[in-house]
C-alpha cells in the first residue's frame, strides 16, 4: 500500500509514534501540528511538517489537496482531564469544534478515510469491567464528552457521505519507541509511568499513590497500560482496513485486556531500575475510577493487530530509556 496520510498532532507523543509506524510501513506522511504542545524533535525527518491550525480551513484544504492525502489520522487535541473541568470550552474548541472543521475539510476535499484518537474516558466510570465498546458511554468530565461528541459526528458523517472512520478508544498509553526515536516529552507529567521514570532518574524525589482503598486486590487503582508502539501499529492496521472495506466504520477499544495496579507499576519500576523509589500514600484523586480495563475482543476480531509489547517491565524500560535521552535533548 502507499499514498499520503495527514497526521494531525504528529509532533505529539502518540502522533509521533504513529508517524514512525506509517513511515516504516511505506506510507508518506504530512504532519499537521500547531506545535502548541508538540516538538519538532519528535517529527521524523522523512515526514513533511506543516505548522498550522486545524481550523485554518483554507490552509488545511490546500494541504490535503497539494499532497494528495488519502487518509487522515487525527491525534491533535487537549488531553488534561482536570483542565477540561476548569476550562471546558477549551476542550469543546480544541477537540470537538476543531474535529468538526477537520472532518468538513476531509469531506470537501474528498479524503475518504479518518482515524480518530478517542479515549476510554468516553465510558466514564463503567459498572462492568473489562468494558466493551457497546457499554454505556457516560463520560464524567468534559474531556471525555468532547471526544464522544466527535465520535458521534463521525458516525453521522459516515452515514451521509462517501467516508469511513475508525475511532480508537485508548486506555493508558505508556512507553516509548523501542528504537529511541520518540517518547513522552511534555513537561509537567501527570501519568503514572512517566512520573515514576522521572523519579527513577532523579527528576522527582517520590511518587504519590492516589488512593489505597479501591475495591482492587491491593487497594490501588488498576489500569490497562498499552505500549505506545503497539497502539501506533493498531492505527496502521486500521488504515488498511478502512481502505479495503470502504463501507465499514469501526469503534475499537485499544488496550490489552489486562490491568496492573499502581503498586504493581511501581514494583516494575523498582525492578527495572534496581531502586527503591519512595512511595507516599495519599487520598484518591477526584474523578478516578478503581479499575479501568479494556475488553479488547473487538479489536482482536477486527484487525490483524496483536499485542507485541504488553510486558510491563518492557514498557517501563522503554519509558525509562526515553526519559534518559530526553535529559540529553532538553536538559
Ligand atoms: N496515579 C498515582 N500517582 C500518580 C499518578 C497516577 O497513584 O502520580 C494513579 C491514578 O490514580 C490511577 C493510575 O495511577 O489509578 C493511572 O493514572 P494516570 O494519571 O496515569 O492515568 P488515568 O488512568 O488517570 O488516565
Amino acid at each position: 500500500q502507499g499514498g499520503t496520510v495527514l497526521v494531525t498532532g504528529g509532533a505529539g507523543y502518540i502522533g509521533s509514534h504513529a508517524v514512525l509506524a506509517l513511515l516504516d510501513a511505506g506510507w508518506s506522511v504530512v504532519v499537521y501540528d500547531n506545535l502548541s504542545t508538540g516538538f519538532t524533535f519528535l517529527v521524523d525527518p522523512r515526514a513533511t511538517l506543516v505548522q498550522g491550525e486545524i481550523e485554518d480551513e483554507a490552509r488545511m484544504r490546500a494541504t490535503l489537496r497539494d499532497h494528495g492525502v488519502v487518509a487522515i489520522m487525527h491525534f491533535a487535541g487537549s488531553i488534561i482531564v482536570p483542565e477540561s473541568v476548569s476550562d471546558p470550552l477549551k476542550y469543546y474548541r480544541n477537540n470537538t469544534v476543531a474535529s468538526r472543521s477537520l472532518i468538513e475539510s476531509a469531506v470537501a476535499t474528498g479524503v475518504k478515510h479518518f482515524i480518530f484518537s478517542s479515549t476510554a474516558a468516553t465510558y466514564g466510570m463503567p459498572e462492568i469491567v473489562p468494558v466493551a465498546e457497546d457499554m454505556p458511554k457516560l463520560p464524567i468530565n468534559p474531556y471525555g464528552t468532547s471526544k464522544l461528541m466527535t465520535e458521534m459526528m463521525l458516525r453521522d458523517v459516515a452515514a451521509a457521505h462517501d467516508f469511513n472512520y475508525c475511532a480508537l478508544r485508548y486506555f493508558n498509553v505508556a512507553g516509548a519507541d523501542p528504537q529511541g526515536r520518540s517518547g513522552q516529552s511534555t513537561a509537567g507529567a501527570t501519568h503514572l509511568i512517566k512520573i515514576a521514570v522521572e523519579a527513577a532518574i532523579g527528576k522527582r524525589d517520590h511518587v504519590t499513590v492516589f488512593g489505597t482503598d479501591y475495591d482492587t486486590p491491593d487497594g490501588t487503582g488498576v489500569r490497562d497500560y498499552i505500549h505506545v508502539s503497539d497502539l501506533a501499529a493498531a492505527h496502521v492496521d486500521a488504515l488498511s482496513l478502512l481502505i479495503d472495506r470502504p463501507g465499514d466504520s469501526h469503534t475499537l477499544n485499544a488496550g490489552y485486556g489486562r490491568g496492573y495496579s499502581v503498586l504493581e507499576v511501581l514494583d516494575a519500576v523498582d525492578r527495572v531500575t534496581n531502586l527503591n523509589i519512595e512511595r507516599r500514600l495519599a487520598e484518591r484523586r477526584p474523578g478516578d475510577s478503581g479499575t479501568l480495563v479494556a475488553d479488547n475482543s473487538r479489536i482482536l476480531a477486527t484487525l490483524p493487530w496483536r499485542p507485541q509489547r504488553a510486558d510491563l517491565d518492557g514498557i517501563v524500560k522503554d519509558a525509562l530509556a526515553w526519559e534518559r535521552k530526553l535529559t540529553d535533548i532538553r536538559p
